[in-house]
């Protein structure tokens, strides 16, 4: 008898999923994909949209059409219960019945965590999705308009560093274009031990590297940082400090979803879903999740905490193991082991007008080589790299 399987999230990790699943299974199981969103949004290029250099056009295109064509049901609507003993994916328009589930729902963006954190209703700007990048982008302009001290950073608890690092260089050239640099010195405040150590304990050459380009650009560093409170104009550190700021852009720490943090019997407390090496969970076999809703140990322990990034090559390859390991469990065949710190590292660096290639055949240590290419190619890369990806996910090629 066929399957239903249920793919929850429509991004890297659901997209690939959901496409590389129905296209191993064919017409007599059914794949159906619940999202809040229809729309996949290219995220990477975020860090370009506060200088204008991005519109929601370029980087965004709907997913309906690619699941119509793969066959694969759609439904735009949020999860917002997972009934697991039903086996029910809970939405306000009806329930979806599962044989499988996968769950990729990425993060949910925790600026009550920290008080006048955030775009709304707080004092910082952020980067983590369309709507903030563009209020972002009126942000910049009116510091242009006024220049003043520059905060960019990633608070305590914070995993997606690389984009805090990507804003913090992007800026700096764009400041520096402007004729701006003296005027809006920056300093960058993050939870992490020493620069680029990215939640994973360093990569590579990757620390001296980027403390030579913080010499070069004048980039004042506040590390072990751990923020008390932001209030207008000013950020607070627990150590007492405060810095003074006329903008601020700093990387939240991520929670998972409310529907997938609500089930505890199957997340860590901060709503992160704990998985075997086959993606699956302990309590309900054939619960599956991929991308940034997996929960990830922290390699090392560090003085202020750190969360583990995890970057969309990294989810799209967990979700092709999970696509593997669903149609694995229907077929009765074997399930492949592929621990998501034993995955390899692929990622783009990007400065403004230079940048550094990363790579690593291992996510996290201990790995054989990481290495790190500086350069302008790098920024052309992640250029080419953002064309690439668009053309080939809009035709649902995974
Ligand atoms: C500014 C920025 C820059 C980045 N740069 C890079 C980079 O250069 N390289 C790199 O590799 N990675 C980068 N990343 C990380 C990368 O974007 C993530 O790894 C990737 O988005 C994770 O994919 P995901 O599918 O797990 O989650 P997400 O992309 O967050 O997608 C989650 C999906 O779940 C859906 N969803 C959420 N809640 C529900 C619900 N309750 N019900 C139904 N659907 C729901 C959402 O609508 C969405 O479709 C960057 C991230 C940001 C924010």
């Amino acid at each position: 008898m066929g399957k239903r399987i249920v793919v929850v999230g429509s991004s890297f990790a659901g997209l690939t999923a959901a496409v590389e699943i129905k296209g191993k299974l064919g017409a007599e199981h059914e794949v159906v994909v619940v999202s809040r969103t229809d729309e996949f949004l290219f995220n990477p290029s975020l860090i370009w949209v506060p200088f204008g250099l991005r519109e929601k056009e370029e980087i965004t295109f709907p997913v309906r059409p690619i699941f119509e064509k793969k066959g694969i049901a759609f439904r735009h609507a949020p999860a917002t219960a997972l009934d697991l003993e039903g086996r029910k994916v809970v939405t306000p328009e009806g329930a979806e019945p599962y044989d499988y589930l996968v769950i990729a729902t990425g993060p949910k963006l925790d600026y009550a965590a920290i008080s006048g954190l955030g775009p709304r209703g707080g004092h910082s700007q952020s980067i983590m999705n369309w709507e903030d990048a563009e209020l972002c982008r009126t942000a910049f302009e009116q510091l242009v308009a006024k220049p003043g001290p520059v905060i960019v950073g990633a608070v305590q608890g914070a995993s997606c560093f690389g984009a805090g690092y990507e804003f913090l260089f992007n800026l700096a050239y764009q400041l520096d274009k402007r004729g701006l640099k003296q005027k809006a010195p920056i300093t960058f405040v993050t939870a992490e031990p020493f620069l680029a150590h990215f939640g994973i304990g360093g990569f590579g050459s990757g620390t001296p590297m980027t403390e030579y380009f913080f010499k070069k650009l004048g980039i004042e560093a506040v590390t072990n940082a751990s923020v008390e409170e932001l209030v207008p104009g000013e950020l607070r550190l627990a150590d007492g400090r405060a810095l003074p700021f006329a903008f601020a852009m700093l990387v939240p720490a991520f929670l998972g979803v409310d529907a997938v943090r609500a089930r505890q019997d199957i997340c860590t407390p901060a709503g992160f879903v704990k998985v075997d090496g086959h993606y699956r969970t302990a309590a309900h076999p054939e619960v599956f999740a991929a991308g940034v809703a997996v929960a990830m140990s922290a390699p090392d322990k560090t003085t202020v905490p750190c969360g583990v990034p995890k970057t969309g090559y990294l989810s799209e390859e967990m979700a092709k193991v999970v696509a593997h390991n669903v149609v694995a469990s229907i077929r009765g065949e074997r399930l492949v082991e592929l621990p998501p710190a034993s995955i390899d590292a692929k990622c783009v660096l990007d400065a403004g007008n230079t940048g550094i290639i990363m790579t690593a055949d291992h996510f996290l240590e201990p790995r054989k080589h990481a290495w790190l290419i500086p350069g302008p190619e790098a920024h052309w890369a992640k250029l080419a790299f953002e064309k690439y990806f668009l053309a080939t996910r809009k035709r649902g090629r995974v």
